[in-house]
């Protein structure tokens, strides 16, 4: 039987291991320390813990990380990579350099069961939920960790539908036990999960953004058909109880489908729906992919959408495209994986 992880735990979870094996509670703080801190891969090395509790805990639990199987790299810097899971499945995070900031775009789920329109992860289906281990993981084993300055739930799987892994690995990132980040660096992408939003809204302080698609619920229904259980009017009246005028930012998605999306109409109805919310909207260039109708906006439409936007008191900008060269749509890189295993 695989051993279970120790790596992903959080302190009130390794206490709980310590004390299930006859050990002190400020030993947890010792393997916490040995985890987040050291980066140790095995149980041996944990220095400081007796021989005896070392032999004990090594009999169900490993530490349990693992490297990256591949990744491809653009000529603007953007690096994919794809990883294993403990599930047999096949994730991906996005590394990002642009000036002084460098993301990784981490991913929550293997596949999802959100079905958007425009993405190659909503066909692959739902697989699995990646254990806190596995979303940290991505993390801890890039080649540029160490130049890392932000992280963004945005890769692979709809975060908020994995609410309890998200929010422990986000505690973790922040925790003074854990890797002690400023909550600032952290952003977490939604399609706006209602049960999980205000899990997240409460219990975390990191940033959010929402994918909004279109202020039309019926248009965004046919672009997400999650707006069926989640629908937008009630997803940004829950925003607006939250604040997110100081240190907390919140951001609106937007893909740009010419023809669908972009018209004065959606533009009124954006305006209308987000008035008063202190907020962010990013319009973004929409990555085709293989056999959908789909197509992106012209350029000048996006320009002029932004424009009205700022004109309208709302901060917008525009996300430029990055890892064209690549298979740098979310989800593409592990679908191929996946055909190959199968073939
Ligand atoms: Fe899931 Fe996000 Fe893709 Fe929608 S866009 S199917 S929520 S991964």
């Amino acid at each position: 039987m695989e051993k279970e992880w120790l790596y992903g735990k959080t302190l009130t979870e390794l206490t709980e291991v310590v004390l299930s094996l006859n050990a002190k509670p400020f030993v947890a703080k010792q393997l916490a320390d040995w985890l987040y801190k050291k980066e140790i891969t095995d149980i041996a090395s944990m220095s400081n813990l007796s021989a005896s509790f070392r032999e004990k805990l090594s009999q169900n639990y490993q530490v349990g990380v693992f490297s990256y199987l591949e990744f491809q790299e653009s000529k603007d810097g953007t690096k994919k990579y794809l990883f294993p899971t403990e599930g047999g499945n096949f994730i991906e995070s996005a590394y990002i350099p642009d000036d002084d900031r460098a993301t990784l775009c981490v991913s929550s789920q293997a596949g999802c069961r959100m079905g958007c329109k425009f993405c190659m992860t909503g066909r692959q289906n739902f697989q699995e939920n990646l254990k806190t281990g596995e979303i940290l993981n991505q993390i801890r084993q890039i080649d540029e960790r160490q130049k890392l300055t932000n992280v963004v739930y945005m890769g692979m799987g709809e975060p908020l539908d994995n609410v309890d892994n998200a929010l422990k690995s986000i505690e973790i990132l922040t925790a003074s036990w854990g890797y002690a980040w400023s909550p600032s660096r952290i952003t977490l992408s939604s399609i706006g999960v209602l049960k999980g939003l205000k899990r997240y809204l409460e219990e975390s302080k990191a940033h959010l953004t929402i994918s909004l698609h279109s202020a039309f619920p019926e248009k965004r229904l046919e672009l997400m058909p999650c707006e069926n259980a989640n629908p937008i009017e009630e997803i940004v009246a829950e925003i607006r109880n939250y604040d997110f005028a100081h240190q907390r930012r919140v951001s609106f998605g937007y893909i740009m489908f010419k023809g669908v999306n972009d018209s004065i109409e959606d533009l009124e109805k954006i305006t209308k729906l987000l008035q008063g919310i202190h907020c962010r909207i990013n319009l973004i260039n929409f990555h085709k992919i293989p056999d959908c109708n789909l197509n992106a906006s012209d350029k000048k439409r996006v320009v002029q959408f932004r424009d009205t936007l700022e004109a309208r008191g709302f901060i917008a900008t525009i996300r430029s495209s990055r890892g064209e060269d690549i298979d740098a749509a979310c989800g593409l890189l592990s679908t191929k994986s996946q055909i190959e295993v199968k073939n």
